[in-house]
């Protein structure tokens, strides 16, 4: 039974310390030091007021409180004659050297605080970054970007609670021992008057956590909904099914705040019975001190002190619990969600990738996702270094697949593919993407300069810069470069809102010659571009052919007419290849395709 009961305690007070242990590790004992010593010369600069009033007015020695004896006691020790010069020294000293912790206390705390924050963003970072693509598709993107920004800050927030939970029950700890020292009768009073108050805010509390962790976890679910509301905003406003959803949306808002009324309600509770219960115990324990003890009131006075600075933290305790609650559900969440993530992270080892002499080789692959279905299937071919390779087929054909299986997003259900006969997956995943390039219809454009976009924040040096200047003439960029005073810095804004579609495309093109790729993915590259436009990029991806291996995924058939071979896919099976001209000949399929697209 108290084994049980000391389990219970134990899970409920300190299953977060592993959690923060594990970020701040011996910081957090720091904290705790820190903390102890803060209240231990707290308490001794108090402890030697009741001695200097005594030492003042000449008590007569029988008269003395226990502490004045120890001081006394200590003095002697080390030859120093009890006086009020003396134990004023003392004072000053005990509570210059308090004031000297407390720096310490507040300046490490915050200390802590940010760096817990860093870690525990970093981590998630490091998480995501690594996750597998399969995986990463299937998560709920708000539940990710809530985890980031508002559960780590509710962490942030619990972690500060909690740690002001550990401060103030070190300081009542504290207190209670000198109480102890100078009064064990009366302090063990107030000890029983202290547990049954625990009993009772027990109750309060368990209802509280619950509470807390159903709020954080509807908050996380009104992100999600939130932001799929503004992803498919066009379509709810289009069909008149905005109303519908936003009802839902109301709910949720509803139902958060009715769950956050009762859990004010109870922290309402809590604030306003505290202070009348603590000075009832407080009463009858100096009444049973008095009347049931025979005892006098200067006997209880140095201990009256210390409870009162204990109870001062104990209030702080249950405040700071409150608050902590609060949030715990938050830690609980990201707990969860962490350990969901590291199921799906993407295992980064093998040989490093150097580059490739000869071909890609795809050898009788076939992919599927969960459902089964063969999406590409004994597709085999093989890519030769530097050729133009360009696949085509109806939406749904598995163009795309191709492509990610191409860069190992995605790993064959079935066959395998090589790189120079070396299976791709054989490699250091990273070393081999690090060499791939890849554009898409949606361009990549971060919100930072023109430099740092094509060049992903490379150091800006000479070399670099007279690469990028290179890059830029190859693309075509540089009008767009002269025609700003920031020339190289300049913002390109969310999205790249300062360029053009076209712009954009060219840009893409530019960063993937800066890093020097092998082999440039085209997906579907151009089909966003007017033609005129789409012709001026397919001059770029010309003036490239034959110096990196280019796989073209296109919709329009104009952009590959001079591809060296064409992929013609049907349900993930190659039903024709060839050059342009052959495929017109001998493909029924493409010769359709290319008539209905007037080329
Ligand atoms: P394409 O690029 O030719 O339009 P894709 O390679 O994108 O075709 O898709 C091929 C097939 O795989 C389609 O039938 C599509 O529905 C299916 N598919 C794509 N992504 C997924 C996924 N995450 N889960 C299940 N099926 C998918």
């Amino acid at each position: 039974m108290i084994k049980s009961k000391l389990k219970e305690f134990v899970k409920t007070y300190f299953k977060q310390v592993a959690f923060f242990y594990s970020y701040l590790r011996a910081r957090f004992l720091y904290v705790i030091l820190i903390s102890f010593f803060v209240s231990l010369f707290d308490a001794l600069s108090l402890s030697v007021f009741i001695p200097l009033f005594e030492i003042a007015t000449d008590a007569s020695s029988s008269k003395k409180s226990s502490l004045t004896n120890y001081l006394q006691d200590a003095l002697n020790y080390v030859n120093l004659p009890i006086s009020v010069n003396s134990v004023l020294v003392i004072m000053l000293v005990f509570f210059f050297t308090k004031a000297v912790f407390r720096y310490a206390d507040v300046y490490y705390r915050a200390y802590a605080n940010a760096y817990f924050i860093k870690k525990l963003r970093i981590k998630f970072v490091n998480l995501i970054s690594s996750l597998e693509y399969n995986e990463f598709i299937k998560i709920d993107l708000g539940k990710i970007q809530n985890s980031i920004t508002t559960e780590v800050v509710n962490i942030n927030s619990a972690y500060t609670h909690y740690i002001s939970v550990v401060q103030n029950s070190i300081f009542i700890i504290v207190y209670i021992v000198m109480s102890f020292l100078s009064n064990t009768k009366f302090t063990l009073i107030v000890i029983v008057g202290a547990v049954v108050s625990k009993v009772f805010f027990g109750k309060i509390y368990s209802n509280s956590k619950i509470l807390s962790f159903t709020i954080a976890q509807k908050n996380s679910n009104l992100s999600s909904l939130l932001m799929q509301f503004t992803n498919n905003f066009k379509y709810l406003k289009s069909t008149a099914t905005v109303g519908n959803y936003s009802l839902k949306l109301k709910d949720t808002v509803s139902d958060i705040e009715n769950q956050q009324l009762k859990l004010n309600k109870i922290a309402a509770r809590v604030l306003s019975t505290r202070e009348p219960i603590v000075i009832s115990f407080l009463a009858i324990a100096i009444y049973i001190q008095v009347n049931v003890f025979n005892g006098t009131l200067s006997a209880v006075l140095p201990s009256l002190m210390f409870f009162y600075r204990a109870f001062n933290s104990f209030m702080n305790v249950q405040l700071s619990w409150t608050a902590y609650l609060k949030y715990a559900g938050s830690v609980k969440l990201v707990e969860d969600f962490e350990t969901d993530l590291r199921t799906c992270v993407e295992k980064i080892s093998g040989k490093q990738y150097t580059g490739f002499n000869d071909s890609l080789e795809f050898k009788e692959v076939s992919f599927h996702y969960k459902n089964g279905v063969n999406v590409v299937e004994d597709f085999s071919f093989k890519f030769k270094k530097n050729s133009t390779i360009a696949i085509v087929g109806k939406s749904g054909s598995g163009k795309t697949t191709i492509s990610n299986l191409v860069t190992g997003l995605l790993k064959p259900s079935k066959g395998v593919i090589t790189i120079d006969g070396t299976n791709i997956f054989d490699y250091n995943l990273n070393s081999y993407r690090e060499k791939i390039g890849l554009i898409s219809q949606e361009t990549v454009v971060f919100n930072d300069t023109l430099y740092n976009n094509i060049t992903f924040w490379a150091e800006k040096n000479a070399e670099n810069l007279k690469r990028f200047n290179l890059v830029l003439a190859k693309v075509g960029l540089n009008d767009f470069l002269d025609k700003s005073s920031d020339q190289e810095d300049i913002m390109l804004g969310d999205h790249g809102v300062v360029m053009s579609g076209g712009q954009r495309q060219r840009l893409s093109i530019a960063r993937e010659l800066f890093k020097q790729t092998e082999i440039l993915i085209l997906d579907e590259a151009t089909s966003a571009l007017d033609s005129h436009t789409e012709r001026l990029i397919q001059e770029n991806i010309d003036s490239i052919k034959g110096s990196m291996t280019i796989i073209i995924i296109a919709h329009r058939l104009s952009t590959i007419k001079k591809a060296d071979s064409i992929l013609l896919l049907k349900d993930g099976k190659i039903e024709a290849s060839g050059t342009f001209d052959e495929l017109c000949v001998k493909s029924e399929m493409f010769a359709s395709m290319v008539a209905l697209q007037e080329i």
